[in-house]
């Protein structure tokens, strides 16, 4: 990554290579691939890498080898490094955001949101710096110390998707960097412009040669391998449970740590007591915000019977006139969908919901027209008369579809939403303090919003579900710390005698 200050530079410079080292690097492959804009598929983005496990190899021999100085630069200083880099990202929002819109789609309010979670994980792992605790605690014998540090734990490999193309590479790379890990990325095949941009501000920020290296192609050829490979220490994977699964298991076979964070399928209660503009505000936002490409989507909407009619009129009001297209436009509050698969996959779930017996309310089919013609878009879509063991009720679209359920009573509602195999985020609008800590008790999920939709993480809180939303690990907060650390044990023996743990009574 060249000179410093020459942002706006590479943002222009369509042909990208992998990052190892600290140099630019020609993928043995000697091929690439296209990363076009979902909202207008003739404006190219730029070509990146399509990798394959040399370029990978390489990649992971740059950072065992960056391991050796990283993991002995101070905490505080590696720190410092991280705070430079938010500072120097609030200063290129505006175009790393713009950037986003264009190859990820979503719109500008919401990529500006994006990079606003990477500097917010900056400053906060920066402030870790000068932390990292450990613990001290008493030993049983005399004259004996005993304390518990955190190490690093070595080369870390981390796989990204694309719904949130900056803010997730910053959950995985800054904690790691903070501990004292080096990393190898595989950015998502339709977002890799995020994750350069990201990384050029650590580099333009003061991060060694190595430390953190870009390998960009698919999955089965970048990833695969990544995740094999036996000097990698460490996996990091969001994306679908359906990789996961393989992701999991390859990384188990080697006994590698594995941070995994998939799908949802997650539920808003609205209560007979919400107050129900609000709740329709945020159904609105939670289901149709980012295009419903978000894993903590609300994609299931329980209603109590006495408030349904009421809110599903509201609702398909409000959605009709939402207004749908190119992110970059001023206005416009729904972008396009990723890529033409996903609109198909949008697709598929409107046929085998109205095959189910569930009725279209709204949308539930692509959108042509002439500000529709050259992208990937997607009407806003509402599916009422829904029970839950219908598909439409338990699988993950990952697009602008909500499904409308009813229920009788708040333990019926319970029941209703975990009666699902993942377990991410759940919401529950009510102005009964009771109904909403039981709520807050009961969902089977690893984050619970009450009186907001099942959308708004903060960097500072763990983030990550229960069931097969993912296995136990979780990103942000003091969790992402316990994922980019192991810990160690440390006796330290003052009596110049050999003393017997159990045995020996210090007397
Ligand atoms: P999505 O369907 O949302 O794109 P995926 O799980 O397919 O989710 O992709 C998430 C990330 O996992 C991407 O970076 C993708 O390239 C990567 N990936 C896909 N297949 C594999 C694989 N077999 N091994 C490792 N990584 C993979």
């Amino acid at each position: 990554m060249a000179a410093k200050k020459n942002t706006k530079k590479q943002t222009k410079t369509t042909q990208f290579k992998n990052w190892i080292g600290g140099k630019w690097a020609v993928p043995h492959t000697r091929k690439t691939f296209e990363n076009r804009n979902p909202a207008d598929t003739s404006d190219l983005v730029g070509t990146f890498p399509a990798s394959g496990p040399q370029d990978v190899d390489d990649a992971v021999v740059a950072a065992k080898e960056a391991f050796q100085t990283w993991r002995l630069v101070p905490a505080p200083k590696r720190a410092e490094i991280l705070y430079r880099t938010g500072e120097l990202l609030a200063e290129r929002k505006e175009q790393y955001a713009h950037d986003m819109t264009r190859e990820m789609g979503k719109v500008l309010e919401e990529t500006r949101g994006d990079v606003q979670e990477a500097i917010d994980t900056a400053f906060y792992m920066a402030g870790e710096g000068r932390r990292l605790f450990g613990h001290t605690t008493p030993s049983e014998l005399q004259s004996k110390f005993a304390m518990s540090v955190r190490m690093p734990v070595g080369v870390c490999g981390m796989i990204a998707p694309w719904n949130f193309p900056m803010a997730i590479p910053s959950w995985k790379l800054f904690p790691a960097l903070v501990c004292g890990n080096t990393c190898v990325i595989k950015p998502a095949e339709d977002t890799p412009l995020s994750t350069y941009n990201l990384v050029q501000t650590l580099v333009d920020a003061g991060l060694p040669k190595g430390v953190v290296n870009i390998v960009a192609g698919f999955g089965p050829d970048a990833g695969a391998p990544l995740v094999e490979h036996p000097d990698v220490d460490a996996i990091s994977f969001t994306g679908s449970s359906e990789v996961g699964r393989m992701v999991g298991q390859t990384a188990a076979a080697h006994f590698k740590p594995c941070s995994l964070e998939m799908g949802g399928k997650n539920a808003m209660i609205v209560m007979e007591d919400a107050n129900l503009e609000l709740a329709v505000e945020g159904a609105l936002w939670g289901a149709f915000g980012t295009t419903g490409q978000r894993c903590t989507a609300t994609s299931r909407i329980l209603l109590h019977k006495k408030i349904a009619k009421q809110f599903t009129a509201r609702l398909v009001e409000r959605t009709e006139k939402l207004r749908v297209g190119n992110g970059l436009v001023q206005g416009v509050q729904v972008g396009p969908q990723v890529n033409a698969q996903q609109i198909e996959t949008s697709e598929r779930y409107v046929a085998i919901a109205l095959a189910e017996g569930a009725n279209l309310l709204a949308g539930g089919k692509r959108l042509k027209g002439k500000a529709h013609a050259e992208g990937h878009f997607f009407a806003p879509t509402i599916f009422a008369g829904v029970k839950p063991g219908m598909r439409i009720a338990q699988e993950e679209v990952f697009g602008p579809v909500v499904a409308l359920l009813q229920f009788d009573s708040f333990e019926q509602a319970i029941e209703i939403a975990n009666g699902i195999s993942y377990g991410l985020s759940t919401s529950i609008y009510t102005r009964d303090v009771n109904r909403a800590y039981r709520a807050m008790r009961d969902l089977e999920a690893g984050i619970t919003y009450v009186n907001a939709p099942t959308i708004g993480a903060e960097v500072h809180l763990p983030f990550g579900g229960v069931k097969q939303t993912g296995n136990g690990h979780r990103e942000g907060g003091t969790g992402a710390l316990d994922f980019y650390t192991t810990w160690k044990s440390v006796y330290v023996d003052y009596s110049d005698r050999l003393q017997r743990a159990q045995i020996d009574t210090g007397e």
